[in-house]
């Protein structure tokens, strides 16, 4: 799907688009609103990772031997954001089950208004991995590029964004700010609402997930 954005890829794949308008309806219950955050992260993942670097590899099937393909590497970290990043996870390590797992919470200075990390936890090795950072919902785009300089600080080099649904806001401040992240999303929503949420968006997703609204 064509995106007006640089940074932006939208999937237009008819299950993802199929199984967000099911996310998007108020009446989908907690239950298969994890689901489908999962499946949908898992397809956004398929999306993300298909310029994954290969190399060759000896395989023998049962009738000879073959040289075939791998992923290079195999150096690929998830970092969901804190915490509705989470509900992201099960459905990429799926695909990937070997890869890591780190962690970033973060919570907004009420001084300077400005992201602080309260948690932070990633694999010591960073510059030379491939970073996933996971957060269903791009709104204003403050919590996704204080995520990502706080894994320039730790070295690092390859990031990339996946998210469910995002705003024009978000996307733009990405843009200005992270333009080497390139942003994975089911969905380019209308705008951000005076309370920072996305129209038409889903709601709270974090809520929605852990069924705590
Ligand atoms: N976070 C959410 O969970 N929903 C929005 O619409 C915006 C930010």
């Amino acid at each position: 799907m064509a995106a007006p954005f640089r940074n932006l890829t939208v999937s237009d794949h008819p299950l993802v688009q199929h199984k967000l308008s099911i996310l998007r309806d108020r009446a989908t219950p907690t239950k298969l609103f994890k689901e489908l955050v999962e499946e949908i992260a898992m397809l956004l993942a398929y999306e993300a990772m298909r310029d994954l670097p290969l190399e060759p590899a000896s395989v023998e099937t049962p009738l000879e031997a073959t040289t075939q393909w791998r992923v290079a590497g195999k150096k690929l970290t998830l970092v969901p954001i804190l915490r509705a990043g989470l509900g992201m996870v099960e459905g990429v390590l799926r695909l990937v089950p070997s890869a890591r797992v780190g962690h970033i919470g973060l919570y907004r200075d009420h001084d300077t208004l400005q992201p602080v990390d309260y948690y932070f936890k990633v694999p010591g090795d960073a510059p030379e991995r491939e970073f996933f950072l996971l957060d269903p919902m791009l709104a204003t785009g403050g919590s996704a590029v204080a995520a990502v300089n706080s894994l320039r600080r730790v070295g690092a080099a390859r990031i990339r964004m996946l998210c469910i649904v995002a705003a024009p806001e978000g996307v733009a401040k990405m843009a200005a700010e992270c333009p080497d992240v390139p942003i994975i999303s089911a969905a380019l929503d209308r705008e951000l609402n005076e309370n920072g949420y996305i129209l038409p968006g889903l709601g709270d997703a974090g809520d929605r997930l852990f069924g705590t609204r």
